[in-house]
């Protein structure tokens, strides 16, 4: 391999000639986790009141996971592991969602299930090494020469009182903003350094992004961020510095950032079609002598500063699923000093180790769980419940009358919350048909007659069990609790 490519070139547009166009209704679909918006804590990473960011209860589990969180936001750790332990449905899935959510676009974040490694097409190792790898972001400068006398940097610095859009900043909130620009002419200058207050306070661009603005439209694409962000504005209000490259100097500045992830670059280092098969997700395995190179040349793009790693972080649920080669894996990949951190989940008590006769807590061998910060989830009271129904219902667009909910928040203490949410849009559809806008206490009635959740299920099984087939009364399972 000469060196390592980090876009191919080529031309990635389909062709268009002859296609007929058919116009396409939007299908928006609603995930199980998308009312998750984040973790819903303040500052000092205390939870915020109940619902916010889609987030009800666990307090203590969120808070924990809010250490966490700042510490990947600040780039301290990489290497550390993370387990949320706790029964089927207290949550740990959607915390895992609200780190990722609260973590942003910059950090990468994979998910997957445990499960998943066992594919055909790759080994268990292969796919753990690509999920670790997707999970690590480097992030790359492209720099361009300023001449002497222009303009290189404008710092705008503006600070705004009161409450976001969102109601997430309550008293002051200050937003910094830089720009840069290559152009002598003032009157530009001014121009687009106005329309950059403007953005700022629409909330469209950051401190630390990297922005073009077009002179006619006034339209901002954002290009990626920058590294350097300097956080000594002297004033407060809406200040304008413009900052000139010295006489005599010509400048290097940093301007476009790329943020790609270690998996991306080997894929496109891999392959005859290089980046096109990130499209088609028919990666294959990758040797390891191509990863060996990328390791050698991030490092030296590393020390020449133009490129840093960003230890992002991958969630594994179900991660019982495992076997031990998977385990013992995992435990050296996190020796490696460009790990990502590691979150996995599992609703497991004592139970088997995959792949040996040994039990031990969760089913995670105990060397590795010497190694794991452990954060574990309660159960939901009635009110939460209730609470997280309601979050559903706006989520889902169902209006529930009162009564329904307290029904609804009931069954879900008595049966599962899962069962309960999936009851939501189930009594909808019941009170559509009898053309009413609001589900009333009879939908779900109704609703519950017709699905039975597990515990009804089980005992129509325990009733006819020697009517079904395979049957294996003895066999129990060591779900937690
Ligand atoms: P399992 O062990 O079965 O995988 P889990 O602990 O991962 O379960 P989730 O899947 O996170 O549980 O929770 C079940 C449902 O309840 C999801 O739709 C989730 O978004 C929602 N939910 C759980 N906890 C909360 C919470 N604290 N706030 C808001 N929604 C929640």
């Amino acid at each position: 391999m000469s060196g390592i490519k980090l876009t191919s070139g080529e031309n990635g547009g389909i062709a268009s000639g002859g296609v007929t166009v058919r116009e396409m209704t939007r299908l928006e679909r609603i995930g199980a986790h998308s009312h998750i918006r984040g973790l819903g804590l303040d500052d000092s990473l205390d939870p915020r009141k109940c619902g916010s960011q889609g987030m009800v209860g666990q307090a203590k589990a969120r808070r924990a996971v809010g250490v966490i969180y700042r510490m990947i936001a600040e780039g301290k750790i990489g290497g550390r592991a993370i387990l949320l332990a706790g029964k089927p449905g207290t949550g740990k899935t959607a915390i895992a969602m609200g780190l990722a959510q609260q973590l942003g676009e910059d950090t990468p974040f994979t998910t997957m299930s445990g499960s998943e490694v066992f594919s055909l097409e790759m080994s268990k190792t292969e796919a753990l090494t690509q999920a670790l790898r997707r999970s690590i972001g480097i992030r790359i400068l492209e720099e361009t020469e300023v001449m002497e006398g222009e303009v290189v940097e404008i710092q705008i610095d503006t600070a705004f009182g009161g409450e976001n859009k969102a109601g997430r900043a309550k008293g002051g909130m200050e937003k910094t903003g830089r720009l840069t620009l290559c152009t002598t002419d003032m009157e530009t200058v001014y121009d687009l350094g106005t329309k950059m207050i403007e953005a700022l306070s629409k909330e469209k661009i950051t401190a630390g992004d990297v922005i073009t603005i077009d002179k006619a439209s006034g339209k901002i694409t954002k290009l990626g961020r920058s590294f350097s962000r300097s956080r000594d504005y002297d004033a407060m209000g809406s200040t304008t510095r413009f900052v000139q490259c010295p006489e005599g100097e010509l400048q290097k500045r940093k301007e476009v950032v790329h943020n790609v992830s270690l998996h991306e670059i080997d894929v496109i280092n891999s392959r005859q079609q290089g980046f096109l098969a990130l499209f088609a997700g028919d990666t294959g395995e990758i040797k390891s002598e191509v990863r060996e190179q990328i390791d050698a040349k991030v490092v030296e793009w590393r020390e020449e500063g133009r490129a840093k790693i960003v230890p992002g972080v991958l969630f594994i649920d179900e991660v019982h699923m495992l076997d031990m080669e998977c385990f013992s894996f995992l435990n050296r990949a996190l020796e490696s000093d460009m790990a990502p951190v590691l979150v996995i989940a599992t609703n497991r008590g004592i139970s088997k180790i995959r792949g040996t006769e040994y039990k031990s807590p969760h089913g995670i061998p105990l060397d590795l769980l010497d190694r794991l910060m452990i954060v574990s989830t309660e159960p939901y009271s009635h009110d939460e419940v209730r609470k997280i129904l309601s979050v559903r219902c706006e989520e889902e667009d169902v209006e529930m009358a009162d009564d329904a909910m307290e029904l609804l928040a009931r069954i879900g203490i008595e049966t599962s919350l899962r069962y309960a949410i999936h009851m939501i849009i189930a009594s909808s559809l019941a009170a559509t048909k009898r053309k009413s806008a609001t589900v009333e206490i009879d939908d779900v009635k109704r609703v519950y007659r017709l699905f039975v959740d597990v515990k009804r299920s089980t005992q129509y099984l325990m009733e006819y069990n020697k009517e079904f087939m395979f049957n294996e009364l003895d066999d129990r399972t060591t779900e937690y609790g």
